[in-house]
Parts: structure tokens; sequence; C-alpha cells
């Protein structure tokens, strides 16, 4: 496969990562990339600022998914991918955060080569490290955590229950995309396997955006965050000892 920086090659398909909501956030290659695209497939979760890089000539598909509210199902974005791969234009795959963590990219990925279509893969700043940093909360730190884990807690968690044990180590940060629905069975699971119901949680919410808010806790209250009135999706759980230093280094504010 050849390697370029060539924008005018065409029928590629490049997945990229658009970062968490701050346009700023896009890497240079991203905005280099946008700027030529003429068919893009992009998710709910790309700010109206992102948007606004592509040109304007750009066809603009919305495959966008949320949590019970499936508008593309997988295949279909597959199909769709490979058919624009397919027309030699300058195809777009542009997803929220990092396009292979709890993105699905891997399997658009598979689709893309199955089909034979040159490809770039674009990483992106995921929800995890822009909350970290827009919130004040390090995800390590050596008095605190010496380890962090991403985990999804979407709602197979009900259908696939998870081993909370591996989970439990007191000095390992927790973060937690798409469980705000299953909060619940996240501090219940949790502390069962032995977490401490003190353990410091935050949930943030349009990180990185001018809207971003964060409720601070602890995992016994966990699921009376998550039903917090100004709640808006989508958000992040950080549970874990390194969440008490937000108090001091949070700088962020919307
Ligand atoms: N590939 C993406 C994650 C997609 S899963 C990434 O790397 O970030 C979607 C989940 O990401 C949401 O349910 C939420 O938990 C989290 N998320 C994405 N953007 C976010 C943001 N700006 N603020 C808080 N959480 C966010």
């Amino acid at each position: 496969m050849t390697k370029t920086r060539d924008n005018n090659l065409k029928g590629k398909v490049w997945l990229v990562g658009a970062g968490p909501g701050d346009v700023e956030l896009l890497t240079l290659k991203a905005y280099r990339i946008l700027q030529s695209a003429e068919v893009v497939l992009y998710d709910a979760l790309i700010s109206k600022e992102i948007m606004s890089v592509l040109p304007e000539t750009a066809e603009k598909i919305p495959v966008g998914k949320r949590a019970g509210k499936h508008s593309v199902p997988q295949d279909k974005i597959n199909y769709i991918l490979v058919e624009k791969g397919l027309t030699g234009k300058n195809v777009v795959r542009l997803k929220g955060g990092d396009p292979f963590i709890f993105g699905r990219g891997g399997e658009e990925l598979q689709a893309i080569v199955k089909a034979g279509l040159d490809f770039e893969v674009i990483p992106g700043i995921t929800a995890a490290s822009g909350t970290s940093a827009y919130a004040g909360i390090p995800l390590t730190h050596r008095d605190y955590a010496q380890g962090v884990t991403f985990m999804t807690g979407h709602c197979q968690l009900k259908s696939q229950p998870i081993d909370w044990n591996s989970y439990a180590n007191p000095k390992n940060t927790l973060v937690i995309y798409m469980g705000i629905l299953n909060a619940d069975l996240i501090k219940q699971g949790l502390i069962n396997a032995g977490r401490n119901p003190q353990t410091p949680v935050a949930i943030v919410s349009k990180a990185t955006t001018s809207e971003q808010r964060t409720f601070i806790g602890t995992l016994s209250e966990l699921d009376r965050l998550a039903t917090h009135s100004e709640l808006v999706m989508p958000a992040l759980m950080i549970i874990g000892e390194v969440v008490q230093l937000a108090d001091t280094l949070n700088w962020y504010h919307a």
C-alpha cells in the first residue's frame, strides 16, 4: 500500500478521530484532511465547530448512534463507507474522540480492508484524555493511582455481566464510557467487589466544550449523580482517588 501525504490521491478512506469537542483539539493532520474531504460520514458527537472545517461542497452523511437510538445500523455504515470509497473520492469517516477507542473503528476498517480500499487512520484525543485535562483530574498520580482502565458501561452490561473483581483495585483509576444509564449496576458491581463506597467519582458532561459540567461525589452516590437533572450527554465517569485532585487542579471554566 502506498503511503503518501498527497491529498489529491483518489480512492482513499480516512478514519479520522475528531477529539472530544473543542475544535482546537483536532490534530493538524485531521484538520488538513478534513479540508480536502469530498464525502464525510460523521457521528452524532461531532461538534458544529468541527463540521465547519469541512468544505461546503463536501457530501455530509450523518450516521450517528446514540444509546437506545440506533439511527444507522453498523452494517449499513460499513456498506456506505465501502460504496463511497469505491467512487474514488476523498472519503472521511469522522468519529468522536479516537477512532479505535469504543468507536467501532476496527469494525469499519475491517470492511474497508475487505473491499481492498486504500486507507489511513488518524488518531484523536479520546474523551478520557480531554475530560481528564479539562476537569483537572490526572488519570494517574504517584500518590493515588498507578494505572488507569478505560471501560465501557454500555447496556450490554445487563446481558453480559462483567467480572467486577478485576476493577476493584483502589490504586487504579477507572474511566467509564457510555456508563450513565447503567450507573446503578456499576456502583453495585464495584462496591460488591470491594471498592470503597467513599471512593471519589466525577461525571463530566460535554467535556472540553463551552457547556462542560462536572458533578463530583462518592461511589455510593454514583447513581444519584448520573440522574442529576442538569446532566447532559455525552458524559464520562472517572472513578478513583485521583478525582480529589480536581479541587485544586480544575482550571477550565466553561
Ligand atoms: N471514540 C470515542 C468514544 C465513543 S463512545 C472517544 O475516543 O472518545 C461515546 C462515549 O464517549 C460517550 O457515551 C461518553 O461516555 C464519551 N464521550 C465522548 N465525548 C465526550 C465528551 N465531550 N464529554 C464527555 N464524555 C464524552
